[in-house]
C-alpha cells in the first residue's frame, strides 16, 4: 500500500482552480477601498471552490517525502505549509489581505491580541540597554509593558507630550532605539503629528511603531507616512463583531525578517477559527467604517450642543487637539471619542452611564454595539498634565441607528444633575 501523501510543500495546495480564479488571481488596477475590503486575500488556492478561505485547523503539516521535509526546513513565509505554529491558509490568506490594504506594506504577522501585537513588535526591535519614546497617551497596557517587562529587560521608556510634533528631536539620545506612537489616543484623542515625528526619527536612526487600531489603514495609511511598523487591535475594527481578540502588525521590507522572526522565536500563533472570523469581518470594514463614523459625527455635533456638555473630543471636530493634523493627514473618522459632563463628579457621571440602555458598559470597542466608559485620562499620564475640568466619558458608535442613541442620551441626560448644578 502506497504512503498518504501529504501536499506541504506543493506550490498550488488546492490543484482545483475554481470557476473564479482569474477574478482573483489576475494582476489588478489599484482597487477601491471596499473592493480591497472584499476582495484581498481569497487567492484561489486558499479558497478553492467556495467564497471564504475555509478554516483550517492544523499542527501536522504531512509531506510527501523525506526530500519534501528537508526542503521545508528551508523556506519560511506564508504560503508554504510547514507546521502549524506557522499558520496555514486561513491564517496566510487574512495576513495577506492586511498587507494587500496597507500601502507600501511587505507583510503582515498575526498575534492573538492587540497586546501581544505591540509587546512583540517592540521586542523585535529593542535591546537591552535601549532608550525608547511612548506617547503619554498611550494604551495603559503598552505603558505597563514598557515600564514593567521592558524596564527588567534594561530598556529605558520616557513618556513624550502627544503633540510635540518634530521637537520629538531634542527628546532623542544616542541610546533611543525607537518610538510608540498612538494617534490618537483611545482615552484622550489627541492627533500626533505622525509624518513630523517619524521623519525626525529616519534621519536619526530610530524605529517608529504605531498603535493605527482607531483608524486602521482605511481611514490612516501609516507606512505611507512614514511608520516603520503599523500595529491594530484587530479585535476592534477588523473583527468588528466583539467576539475574537486578534492583533496584526503591518511593516515593509527593513524590518519584515525581524518581525516575522521574532514572532515565531515567541511562538505567536492565531487559531484558524478566530483568523476565519477576522477574515470575515474585514469584508465588511468599509461599510462598517463608514456608518461608525457618520452615526459618530452625527452624535459628537448633538453632544456639543448640549448645555450639560464641555469638550468633545472628537479628532474630526475642532475641540480635540490636533484637529488640524486629523484634517490635513487622515481619510476619515471611525466610532470613538469622549466628551466631558460639565461639573461632573464621580457619581453623577456614575449616573449618566447607568441610565443609558442602549449602550453597554464595557471596555473594548470598535464592534457593532454602542459601549459607554467613564475614563480618566489623569490617571495615566507621566510627561503631561491631563487639563480636562469635567468628567469625561467616552462613547464606542455602534451601528444601531443614531437616532435611537441620540434619544438615549438625552434620556441619560435627565438622570444627570453636575455637581453643584
Ligand atoms: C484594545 C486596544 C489594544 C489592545 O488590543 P487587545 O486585542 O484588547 O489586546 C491596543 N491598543 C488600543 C488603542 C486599543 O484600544
Amino acid at each position: 500500500m502506497g504512503r498518504r501523501r501529504g501536499h506541504a510543500q506543493s506550490d498550488r495546495l488546492i490543484r482545483t482552480r475554481p470557476w473564479n480564479s482569474a477574478l482573483t488571481d489576475r494582476p489588478r488596477k489599484p482597487l477601491k477601498p471596499a473592493t480591497q475590503a472584499t476582495n484581498s486575500g481569497r487567492r484561489s488556492e486558499w479558497t478553492g471552490a467556495v467564497v471564504n478561505p475555509p478554516v483550517w485547523r492544523a499542527s501536522t503539516h504531512l509531506y510527501p517525502d523525506v526530500v519534501a521535509l528537508r526542503e521545508g526546513l528551508t523556506s519560511n513565509a506564508d504560503g508554504r505549509f510547514f507546521y502549524g505554529r506557522r499558520g496555514s491558509p486561513t491564517q496566510w490568506s487574512l495576513a495577506d489581505a492586511l498587507t494587500e490594504m496597507e500601502p507600501g506594506a511587505t507583510g503582515t504577522m498575526l498575534y492573538p491580541s492587540g497586546v501581544a501585537a505591540i509587546s512583540c513588535a517592540l521586542l523585535a526591535v529593542l535591546k537591552p540597554g535601549d532608550e525608547i519614546l511612548i506617547a503619554d497617551s498611550s494604551y495603559d497596557p503598552s505603558r505597563s509593558f514598557a515600564d514593567v517587562f521592558l524596564k527588567r529587560m534594561e530598556v529605558t521608556a520616557h513618556y513624550y507630550d502627544p503633540l510635540i510634533g518634530a521637537d520629538i528631536a531634542n527628546l532623542f539620545s544616542d541610546k533611543t532605539r525607537a518610538i510608540l506612537l498612538e494617534s490618537p489616543g483611545s482615552l484622550s484623542f489627541e492627533v500626533q503629528d505622525v509624518p513630523a515625528i517619524c521623519a525626525a526619527a529616519r534621519k536619526a536612526g530610530i524605529t517608529t511603531l504605531l498603535d493605527n487600531t482607531w483608524a486602521t489603514s482605511r481611514f490612516f495609511p501609516a507606512l505611507e507616512k512614514g511608520v516603520d511598523i503599523s500595529i491594530v487591535a484587530a479585535t476592534k475594527y477588523i473583527v468588528g463583531h466583539s467576539d475574537v481578540m486578534l492583533g496584526a502588525a503591518t511593516t515593509h521590507d527593513k524590518y519584515w525578517n525581524r518581525l516575522r522572526r521574532t514572532a515565531q522565536q515567541l511562538g505567536q500563533v492565531v487559531s484558524p477559527d478566530d483568523a476565519y472570523l477576522a477574515a470575515r469581518g474585514l469584508r465588511t470594514l468599509e461599510v462598517r467604517l463608514r456608518q461608525h463614523e457618520s452615526s459618530a459625527l452625527t452624535i459628537a455635533r448633538w453632544l456639543k450642543e448640549r448645555e450639560e456638555v464641555g469638550l468633545v473630543l472628537h479628532p474630526a471636530l475642532p475641540d480635540c487637539p490636533g484637529h488640524e493634523i486629523w484634517k490635513r493627514d487622515f481619510l476619515g473618522s471611525s466610532g470613538l471619542f469622549s466628551f466631558e459632563l460639565k461639573q461632573g463628579d464621580e457619581a453623577s457621571r456614575a449616573a449618566f452611564v447607568d441610565a443609558l440602555d442602549l449602550f453597554g458598559i464595557g471596555y473594548s470597542w470598535g464592534g457593532y454595539e454602542s459601549l459607554a466608559l467613564p475614563v480618566d485620562p489623569a490617571k495615566h499620564r507621566t510627561a503631561t498634565e491631563w487639563k480636562g475640568k469635567g468628567a469625561l466619558v467616552r462613547l464606542n458608535i455602534g451601528l444601531e441607528d443614531p437616532d435611537d442613541l441620540i434619544a438615549d442620551l438625552a434620556n441619560a441626560f435627565e438622570h444627570y444633575h453636575g455637581a453643584g448644578s
